[in-house]
């Protein structure tokens, strides 16, 4: 089914199987805040790694996985299925970065992050730009051979076990004043300080703190590519990011229609199992139904990337994957906690655990909003050529 290749069904394997070593975990992880025992998360960093299952999404000579789109999406949609985000450790490290990245950069950070010695984070979000990143106040001032990097960022996901940060600032002089520019920050450096650590609705180790960039010093080489290039790499990681997101959407979606048509098959409830009530039966069907109809659709849109498709054909093909595939899985979460029933609400459950963490992914990477402002704009200009 789907026309996968031999070689397509060999990684997807491994990442499933992967899945479920990690699933066992979910339970401890979330009774400890989302926390496992430090050299028991290393163990399953490691094992991605020698699965080929991180850094897919990276070229080979720098000794990433070289896999297709189609392929990237076949190991998310895997590591999608285990809630509290065990399947992170599958990490896909910037792969805008190497096209743009100097020599220098390369070997400080695009080769660690790549042998996963070394993680990254993203500062670009703030108190009044989020969807609207054009808004960004946070401002970057040539200083010599260095530049100041100002603002406050939230939502900082990562930044507890990041080793460094992508800053997204406005620069404040020079001939691109005003533009935006992305830097690279080393993490601990003097002047980064968090300014408070909020609690989230998902139960998961990374983090996601408001963080303060005071007077932070960086030298002109940590820029990321040129001056007025920030919004170019956030638009490219964006798309990435969202056939991403669909894709675990996809693994999640599966792991709930599974587990509670199980649940439905073997709890009787008026001298029969439930799933013969009809209207618990429609709450299954619908599931499996949205599924197929979500997988086709990313799978597709992966492939169109993999053939070389036009770039603004697959921005809004990525923004539809994402929308149609985040509000599939949330409505496949709220049904899987009815048919458990009483079982669905409580934590030790999986579709309670899914039904918060879900939530999330109709509002990062661009709000369902978000995703139908550009599909219109994007229909409204190609019309019938978004689907070709
Ligand atoms: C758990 C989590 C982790 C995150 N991690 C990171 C991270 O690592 N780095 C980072 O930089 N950011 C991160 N973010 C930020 C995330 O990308 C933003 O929250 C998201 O883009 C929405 O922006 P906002 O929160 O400012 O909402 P707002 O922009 O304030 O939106 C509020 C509401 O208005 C709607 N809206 C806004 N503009 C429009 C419009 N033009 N048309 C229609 N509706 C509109 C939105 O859809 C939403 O419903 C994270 C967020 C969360 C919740």
């Amino acid at each position: 089914m789907y026309g996968l290749s031999e070689e397509d069904r060999q990684i997807q394997a491994r990442a499933r199987g992967f899945a479920d070593e990690l699933i066992p975990f979910e339970d401890e992880a979330e009774r400890s805040g989302g926390e496992l025992p430090a050299d028991v998360t290393a163990g399953h960093a490691k094992r991605a790694r020698e699965l080929g299952l991180h850094a897919t999404n990276m070229p080979r000579d720098l000794g990433g996985g070289g896999c297709t789109s189609l392929q990237q999406v076949l190991v998310q949609e895997q590591m999608g299925r285990v809630t509290n985000a065990l399947g992170w450790v599958a990490a896909t490290p910037p792969s805008w970065l190497p096209a743009v990245a100097t020599p220098g950069q390369i070997e400080r950070y695009v080769r660690p992050a790549i042998a996963g010695e070394r993680e990254e984070c993203y500062a670009i979000t703030e108190e009044g730009a989020g969807s609207d990143v054009d808004a960004i106040e946070a401002t970057a001032r040539r200083d010599g051979d260095d530049y100041l990097l100002n603002g406050v960022k939230w939502h900082v996901t990562s930044y507890n076990t990041a080793d460094f940060a992508f800053f997204q600032a406005r620069l404040a002089g020079g001939p691109h004043r005003g533009e935006h520019a992305m830097f690279l920050v080393d993490l601990p450096s003097p002047g980064v300080e968090v300014v408070r650590t909020p609690a989230y609705s998902h139960t998961i180790s990374h983090h996601h703190p408001i963080v303060a960039f005071t007077d932070v010093r960086v030298p002109a080489a940590n820029l990321v590519g040129a001056e007025g290039d920030g919004m170019a790499f956030a638009y490219e990681w964006f798309r990435f990011e969202r056939l991403m997101v669909a894709a675990r959407c996809l693994g999640a979606a599966e792991r709930l229609t599974a587990e509670m048509t199980a649940f439905a098959a073997a709890r009787r409830a008026g001298g029969r199992p439930v799933s013969e009530h009809g209207l618990v039966a429609g709450m299954l069907a619908d599931s499996l139904t949205e599924l197929f109809a979500a997988r086709a659709m990313t799978y597709e849109t992966a492939r169109a990337i993999d053939r070389g498709a036009d770039v603004k054909v697959s921005h809004a093909q990525c923004s539809m994957a994402k929308l149609y595939a985040s509000e599939m899985a949330g409505r496949v979460a709220d049904r899987a906690v009815q048919v458990f029933g009483g079982r669905g609400y409580m934590r030790e459950n999986v579709a309670e655990r899914f039904f918060r963490e879900l939530r999330v992914e109709r509002i990062w990477e661009g709000t369902s909003e978000i995703q139908r402002m550009i599909i219109a704009r994007q229909m409204t200009k190609r019309g019938p050529a978004l689907l070709a």
